[in-house]
């Protein structure tokens, strides 16, 4: 899932998903540049300006897609994708989109079972028309392939994310670049509402970002893939763990750190549909 390393993941038995799952190498057309600069956050306006009463935002989480890993150690194992509506008075603060559809490469090659995220929404009762905004941890196929269901919303990148997914072999360009795209670059930890903070976590990607929100129960992480699983976050790694085959461990680590220091009450994931909950002791 990281640039140009798809043949390095390949060797690695665990890695593959986490590490170049989204690669296109071998199908280079559809990586390509962008025609014109991209747009850049000079009209963005937060939705923190909108007046928030009636209580604090809550977390919704979407199962959005499952998939077959293709390593041998892990074969037969299905992997989840992981989206979150956020509720929040100014409207839903969604954190991506799942993947996308019509890649022969991909299902070939991951077998996934796709939810429309207008379907993932409906489940949840809520609607795409609810949607105020969009979060993408990061741009690989499994977290941005449904961007272009919004049109005109305003979609949160990093922009060191929006620069490596335009300038090598990271994702699916035709899912991120679409008619009426609305990407707000905004680089570092920033409020996108009130009680809602994006917080850079690179190391899966260098341009990765995870959610914190302020809920009824306390902060609630929305993780992205900065770590995989409950175990992971634990520091208790098992087999599905991400660092190892980051691109960036260190980067991987400290950000792992600087979640931890946040001192959550609940850490979801974008590829673990458990929650890890703060123990009463703990
Ligand atoms: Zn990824
Ligand atoms: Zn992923």
């Amino acid at each position: 899932m990281s640039a140009g390393s798809l043949a390095s993941g390949e060797r690695s038995p665990s890695g593959l998903w986490r590490r170049t799952g989204n690669a296109v190498r071998g199908n280079p057309s559809r990586v390509r540049i962008p025609p014109s600069p991209p747009p850049r956050a000079s009209g963005w306006t937060p939705i923190a300006a909108l007046p928030v009463s009636g209580g604090l935002p809550q977390v919704v989480p979407l199962e959005l897609a499952t998939f077959r890993f293709p390593e041998p150690e892990l074969a037969g194992r299905r992997g989840v994708v992981m989206g979150y509506a956020i509720r929040h008075r100014a409207g839903v603060v969604l954190l991506d989109t799942g993947f996308g559809f019509g890649s022969t490469w991909l299902e070939q090659r991951y077998h996934p079972e796709t939810k429309h995220i207008g379907d993932a929404l409906g489940e949840a009762g809520l609607s795409m028309d609810d949607v105020a905004a969009v979060v993408n941890c990061h741009l690989h196929i499994d977290h941005a392939g449904q961007n272009s269901a919004f049109p005109g919303v305003p979609i949160h990148v990093q922009p060191l994310e929006w620069e490596i997914a335009h300038t090598t072999e990271h994702t699916i360009l035709e899912w991120i670049d679409f008619q009426g795209a609305r990407y707000e670059q905004i680089g570092g930890d920033h409020d996108v509402a009130d009680g809602i903070r994006i917080v850079a976590t690179p190391g899966h990607t260098p341009g990765h970002q995870s959610v914190a929100v302020d809920t009824p129960g306390g902060m609630t992480l929305l993780v992205g893939q900065a770590l995989y699983t409950v175990e992971e976050w634990e520091g208790r790694p098992d087999v599905l763990e991400g660092r190892s085959n980051a691109p960036d461990p260190d980067a991987y680590d400290r950000s792992h750190a600087k979640l931890r220091a946040l001192e959550p009450a609940r850490v979801h994931f974008g590829h673990d549909r458990r929650t890890w909950t703060r123990t009463p002791a703990g």
